[in-house]
């Protein structure tokens, strides 16, 4: 009796200290390495928490240089998400430091996910504004514009926030279900968008996309390494006019940061027409919504471009 008396009483113990530590309580310290990934971070944390973006705003994944609130975060997390060797250069070397206590989970380790090796050589220029560190990694870590590498991503989120608040695994499980079933439907939307784009030629100034042209059937036929802040000379202006007319491109994609009239310099003579892409979500909101609007306005830019362009 005394014994089945102390039972019930550890019993009773135990499911106060769960329901204290129930969901806000409970909420890990999570912090994510950029937009995309915080986004379906996000996603898969709805009603319990919210994850720490690191690089914000517009800045470029490839050029960041952390701040002190970022190292702040960091010293406290009890995970950290990132995309892997090759794209948070700023993380590469320094994560085992910054974040001592958390978890890191590199995404480009999910079960399920398509990896690509950088497409270079060509008329594939090489990628100058991801600094000379980044190459010792010959993969293409744009990954997670495809929506078939986020759902996989939405599953290990899921797995990985279980694993370190237990308390919390249904909601997570349920969250990361929820958001593979959008991410499905919006999947096939944007086939039906981009089908008639097929075959049409365009070059790019940032070769982030080739994960979004295998998934959906378009194919960039060259990228042309370009500074937004560097006006170039008039001899490389020149080999660019060049390009683009060998290439036959119909639409050329800068980037939110460049400027319309330097693009223009580069089109000038030939047939393209001037379209924008912001593969990263620099001009979009952090948060849950993001990834659905980069990738719908990914589709969105190279259609009004594209599609204007004409057969
Ligand atoms: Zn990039």
């Amino acid at each position: 009796m005394q014994t089945l008396y102390s039972y019930t009483l550890i019993r009773w113990f135990a499911l106060c200290l769960v329901v204290a530590a129930g969901p806000a309580l409970g909420a890990p310290k999570v912090v994510a390495s950029i937009k995309p990934l915080h986004s379906l971070v996000a996603m898969v944390m709805a009603g319990v928490g919210e994850p720490r973006l690191l690089v914000r705003g517009a800045a470029s994944p490839h050029a960041y240089a952390l701040r002190p609130s970022d190292a702040a975060a960091l010293q406290a997390a009890d995970i950290v998400f990132w995309t892997g060797h090759g794209m948070e250069v700023f993380l590469e070397d320094s994560l085992d430091t910054l974040a001592p206590r958390a978890a890191h989970i590199d995404m480009s380790a999910t079960p399920g996910l398509t990896l690509l090796p950088l497409r270079e050589g060509g008329t594939f220029e090489a990628h100058a504004d991801e600094g000379a560190d980044a190459h010792h990694d010959e993969r293409d870590m744009h990954f997670f514009l495809d929506p078939e590498n986020a759902r996989a991503m939405l599953t290990e989120i899921a797995s990985a926030l279980s694993a370190a608040d237990p308390a919390n695994a249904a909601t997570y499980l349920g969250n990361a279900a929820e958001a593979d079933k959008t991410l499905a439907a919006l999947e096939s939307t944007l086939a039906q968008q981009l089908r008639p784009l097929a075959g049409r030629p365009f070059v790019v100034f940032h070769d982030a996309y080739q994960y979004f042209e295998a998934r959906f059937g378009l194919s960039a036929v060259g990228s042309i390494t370009v500074s937004a802040d560097l006006a170039p000379g008039a001899e490389r202006v020149s080999d660019i006019r060049t390009a683009l007319k060998t290439l036959n491109a119909a639409c050329v994609f800068a980037e939110p940061q460049f400027d319309a009239a330097r693009v223009a310099v580069f089109l000038e003579g030939t047939s393209a027409r001037a379209g924008t892409l912001d593969p990263e979500g620099a001009a979009l909101n952090e948060g849950p919504g993001l990834y659905p609007a980069l990738v719908q306005a990914l589709a969105d830019g190279l259609t009004t471009c594209l599609s204007a362009a004409g057969p």
